[in-house]
Parts: C-alpha cells; structure tokens; sequence
C-alpha cells in the first residue's frame, strides 16, 4: 500500500474528514481495488457489511412540456411541439395503481417547466392523490421544478414550500441537480437556474419541514473537477443545514435521442466515481446506486460504498434517453445475491426521522432525532 493510501485509510479510520485534494488525487491515481477497499471502510461507520436495503418505486412524468431547453435532454418538447402530453388526475392514479400492482411503495414525480402549472395546481394534484392512496409516500417534484413554478407562481420558495406543506407534501427530491456548477449550467442548460439559487430553493424547502435528497448526474462532458466542486459545495451545504437532506443519489447521463449526444462512461467508472462519493461525502448516511441507469450493474455498487437502491418500474425521461427498465426484479435481486449482498425491503424514508450519523466527521454540525 503506497503512503498516500495508507494516509488516506487513517484518515477515514480515524473518522476525519478526507480532502477534496486527496479525493481527487485518489481518483486519478487509486487503483480499483483501493478505492474498493476505502469505500468499504467508510461505508462501515454507517452499515453492515454484504447487506444493502431497496424499494420498488415509480417516477411518474405527469407533462413532457418543458421550456428550460436543456441540451442533455431526451425527454421534453417545447409547447407548441407535436407529442406534448399533460397527464390528468385518473391519468396519473392508472399509473399509481400499476405501481402499487408491482409492490411498490414509493412514486416520484418529474415534468418539466411547464409554461402554466402553478404551484397551487401542483398543490391540489397532490392533494387528491394523498387523499387516495394515503399508505403511499412521494416525492412530490424536483427541486428544479419547484425553483420554476415558484417564479411563475410569483411566490418565494419559502412560500411555494409554505403551500405545498399545507396540501399535504412531505419530500421533494433534488433531482434536476446533473451537475451543481455554473459552468456546466451555462453550457447545457442556461436558462434552468444558477447553482446558487438552487441551494436557496432546497434550504427553503428543508426549513419549511420537508424532506428532501441530494442527486447528481455524471457522464455528460464534465471535467473531474466540476464533479469534485458539486461535491465539495454539496457537502458543505450538507454541513450548514444540519445533515438534513436524507440521501445521495448518483446515476449517470444516457445520450440518446437529445442535441448533447456523446458516449455513455463505463460502468467501472460509475463504480470509481461511487466509491469517491462515499469517501467524500461522510455527512450522508445513504449513498445510493443507481439501477435505472445501470440495471443490474449498479448492484456492484453495494461494494464500492453503496448501500441502498431502488427497483424502477417506469421512468419515461431516462427510458426515453436509453435506460431499459426490467420488471424481473427476482433477477436483480438474484445478482445481488451473487456478490455477496443480502438485499433487505425497506420502507420509504420517514421525514420526521433522520438518518442517525453513527460517528461525527470533522465539521461540528450535530444531528438529532
Ligand atoms: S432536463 Fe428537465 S428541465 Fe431540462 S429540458 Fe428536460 S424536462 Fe426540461
């Protein structure tokens, strides 16, 4: 083991915080058995070696209208395009009840900017579908889209959360987050928000008693660094908000039928890039893989510092980009088996319980229960 290893294996035993510069050092440098190996020792602060924990989820794309552009993008038309959709109320339980057909606990919802949708329209929408399947839990949109329908709601996002609250939501998710740096935004996606006013809207949403989680996509054309930099914001930001958001979830760009296009990453290199956000971001209990995007693949994860997945029974935006969903969920599971991972049903995260941080990093942020 070179020093630089060893050094870095101290410091995850000795429960310290891991530096971006070693981070990124480890990442260039490390071979694959060493970020293996790290992962693994990091992941033990929080969970039991070989077991792991799923659900089975839908995310239900209730509108493809968008307007935000976003060259990475398979999924969205504009409104005056042909193929829009705006899914209604009886539209949206059909594809509740398939999930709940399959076992499924949890849905998540994903459009886009939908030019007219006000946040009191998200509101009630949610509300009828509390009303109708209250043993259900939802992730009621992406942070990105509540940034938009706040703007065009003219309310702030203390207040949009505020309404949202009122109806009934209990999580937002962040997803819309790809990658969290203003030069990646100003390539691909101008006109969907500033990097700052990202964070703002996911604080306002934290502080209002909503949950929420933290995303990230990679594969796209990013450099390491823009990576590293949305990790080293995200954890601080996990740092200043009391280790509030729940997970981290990381799945990778598929770059069919959109304008960016490019060449899907290797799935040793979603492994490597897992392994660092273990080691880096010691202020997240759950670390999760990503079977939407890697299927059965993404299980390998589980030994790289994951330890938690969920089995998608529908994802239009990714499938419409090239992810393939299997509904043979004995098969994943089956492979999870196979390398040595006892998979473990759990139900969706409660809001009002926090994840319990076994052991403190360096900051002097506490968390309580
Ligand atoms: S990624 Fe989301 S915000 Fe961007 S164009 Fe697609 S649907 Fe719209």
């Amino acid at each position: 083991m070179s020093d630089s290893i060893k050094q870095i294996e101290d410091t995850i035993i000795a429960r310290e915080r891991v530096s971006t510069e070693s981070v990124a050092w480890l990442f260039s440098e490390g071979s694959d058995e060493d970020l293996r190996s790290l992962s693994s020792l990091a992941r033990r602060h929080y969970h039991t070696d070989g077991v792991a924990s799923y659900l089975k989820m839908a995310i239900v794309n209730y509108t493809n209208i968008c307007v935000a552009k976003c060259d990475y993008c398979s999924f969205y038309r504009l409104p005056h395009e042909d193929g829009t959709y705006l899914l209604n109320q009886n539209q949206v339980f059909a594809k509740i009840n398939e999930l709940v057909s399959f076992g499924g606990t949890l849905v998540g919802f994903n459009g886009g900017f939908h030019p007219k949708l006000t946040i009191l329209d998200y509101a009630k929408l949610f509300k009828a579908i509390h009303l109708e399947y209250p043993s259900l839990k939802f992730y009621e949109m992406t942070v990105a889209e509540f940034m938009f329908t706040c703007k065009l709601s003219k309310v702030s996002y203390e207040e949009g959360a505020k309404i949202l609250k009122d109806h009934g939501t209990e999580w937002i998710t962040g997803g819309g987050a790809e990658i969290l740096v203003d030069s990646f935004r100003l390539r691909h996606s101008p006109g969907k928000y500033k990097v700052e006013d990202y964070y703002a809207a996911q604080k306002a949403i934290l502080d209002q008693g909503l949950g929420s989680t933290a995303t990230m996509v990679i594969g796209f054309d990013e450099s390491t660094s823009e990576r590293l930099e949305h990790l080293e914001r995200l954890r601080r930001f996990q740092d200043e908000n009391q280790n509030r958001l729940a997970s981290f979830l990381c799945w990778t760009y598929k770059p069919f039928g959109n304008a960016l296009g490019g060449k899907e990453i290797s799935t040793r290199e979603y492994l490597r890039w897992l392994a660092i956000c273990r080691i880096y971001l010691d202020n997240f209990v759950h670390i999760r893989t990503s079977v939407l995007t890697k299927n059965e693949r993404a299980l390998e994860a589980l030994l790289w510092g994951a330890n938690d997945f969920d089995l998608p029974t529908e994802d239009e935006v990714t499938q419409k980009a090239g992810a393939t969903i299997s509904h043979a969920f004995d098969s994943v599971l089956n492979h999870a088996e196979k390398i040595g991972i006892k998979a473990v049903y759990r139900k969706p995260f409660d809001t009002r319980v926090r994840p319990i941080l076994s052991w403190q990093p360096l900051s002097d942020s506490t968390i309580s229960s």
